[in-house]
């Protein structure tokens, strides 16, 4: 439904009778009422002309008219363009890597992952909507990885608002660790002794403690925030419109279908993709890519949701056992729905290490663990693997590989008429040994990168334990 004069609303996934405008979803962060997430109650459509434009607009054109709708009558016009054009020094860059694979570069941004697309957005609206609040906002935020370097740089010295960053201690790597435990001043760094899981319910206890709430103003950062979610979006559009509009010249194909490989975690990446696809990107289907922590490709394959704990994998921020944003997926679409849009795999870290390899043996591009997945799956898909289940082949989801569901786009996979958009998360040097044992060569440090390691860890260790955070909260955080 496109209703372009009308303010945008916001409904939530476990109570549909909710209807709040986007500065409530975003300073809350969830619904803590409910404990269910927002979204929004229609994604409107891109004009087409705007769409089919050849040259494609630019990336800041692109999220400032996807952005418009989902602020209208919040946020202006000319701030919206500031905000955006603060947020986005940096843009995603559309890699040719062979005849029918595209990578995706996301990691152009200052913490060198996707996720700076997604906070530093937040981050500016936030700071946004706060210079009319009283007080400071707090923001916890649990991570796996890089969501909490992309918040702590999105937010660090940003008036008003106060960072708390939760990772699990030993469990990311070293390069992440840093990044993470070296912020000072706004923004703090809790070394969890647990797991992601563990840090992501000690955040979700803290939202729902009426006393806690009432002492200070929370709210998260993860990508159950809706303002996290909505600028993933960005991105999709353009890259999908880049390759529609370079496909014809590079494959030789006229009207490719277009197929976007998410290596997934929580999951917000994905869905994300899936608003760009409901807002006109030339999107023929999507690929749900995971490590061993494969609840959503076991819940495609079998029609049964077990979250579960999560295990430890080279591909560390997709180390998600229990994907927030599987909610979001089912408040919108069904699983039947879901099945045809997507195709989904997953791969064991022997796996990983094999596809690093092979990405740079064939094609010389240096592909970090989480894009590895992504480079793999569309390689086993494209090489025959819709082909063996169509031809009746039953995968075992036990084993990695693909799922044994056929998304509606195979024939065209099978026909030859697809290329795909490979999301390329993270910078390989992020992920530095296992990069380096996997193609013999140390890939190159950005300066940004190289700028933290010399750093002093300013991390303060944590029992796994919510009433030991809850009075570390009371005690540290400022009124
Ligand atoms: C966070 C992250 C992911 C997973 O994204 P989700 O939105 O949680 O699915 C994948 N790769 C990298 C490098 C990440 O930092």
């Amino acid at each position: 439904m496109v209703c372009k004069d009308i303010k945008m609303k916001y409904t939530d996934t476990r109570d549909k009778s909710v209807s709040t405008d986007f500065r409530t979803a975003v300073m809350s962060g969830m619904n803590s009422k409910t404990g269910g997430l927002y979204i929004p109650t229609n994604i409107p459509k891109l004009d087409s002309s705007f769409i089919n434009k050849n040259p494609e607009p630019s990336f800041r054109e692109i999220a400032f008219n996807m952005a418009k709708p989902f602020v209208e009558g919040e946020i202006p016009d000319d701030d919206l363009m500031a905000i955006i054009q603060d947020a986005y020094p940096f843009t995603p860059k559309t890699v040719p890597v062979d005849k029918s694979a595209y990578i995706l570069e996301l990691f152009h941004g200052p913490t060198c992952a996707f996720k700076d697309f997604g906070a530093r957005f937040m981050a500016r609206v936030m700071s946004y909507f706060n210079r009319t609040e009283n007080g400071t906002l707090h923001i916890l935020v649990a991570t796996s990885g890089d969501t909490g370097s992309a918040v702590g740089s999105a937010f660090h010295n940003v008036p008003g608002l106060d960072v708390t960053i939760l990772y699990p201690e030993g469990k990311i790597s070293k390069i992440q660790e840093k990044q993470l435990s070296t912020f000072t001043g706004n923004v703090r760094a809790l070394k969890v002794k647990g797991t992601f899981d563990d840090c992501q319910k000690l955040v979700k206890t803290a939202f729902t403690d009426a006393e806690l709430r009432k002492e200070f103003r929370l709210s998260s950062a993860n990508s159950i925030n809706i303002s996290r979610l909505l600028p993933q979006s960005f991105y999709y559009m353009y890259s999908s419109l880049v390759v529609r509009n370079r496909a014809p010249l590079d494959t030789k194909l006229e009207d490719a279908s277009i197929v976007c490989i998410v290596p997934s975690g929580n999951f917000g990446n994905l869905t994300s993709g899936l608003i760009a696809k409901e807002m006109g990107a030339p999107i023929r289907g999507f690929v749900a890519a995971t490590n061993t922590n494969r609840t959503i490709p076991d819940w495609i394959a079998t029609g049964d949701y077990n979250a579960r704990a999560s295990v430890e994998t080279y591909a560390n921020a997709m180390d998600v056992g229990a994907p927030s944003n599987y909610e979001r997926i089912k408040a919108m679409y069904s699983l039947d729905e879901v099945r045809k849009m997507m195709a989904s795999f997953w791969l064991d870290n022997a796996g990983i290490m094999a596809s690093i390899t092979d990405c740079n043996t064939r094609t010389g591009y240096t592909i970090d663990p989480h894009g590895a997945i992504g480079w793999k799956a569309w390689d086993v898909i494209r090489n025959g693997g819709f082909e063996a289940l169509k031809n009746g082949v039953k995968n075992d989801i036990s084993k990695p590989g693909l799922t044994p569901n056929l998304p509606e786009w195979a024939d065209e996979v099978i026909n030859k008429n697809a290329v795909g958009i490979i999301l390329e998360t993270a910078h390989p040097a992020k992920f530095g040994s296992i990069v380096t044992e996997a193609t013999g060569r140390e890939p190159a440090v950005p300066e940004t990168l190289q700028a933290v390691m010399n750093l002093p860890d300013m991390a303060i260790p944590i029992e796994n334990n919510y009433e030991t955070f809850k009075e570390w909260l009371k005690a540290n955080l400022s009124k």
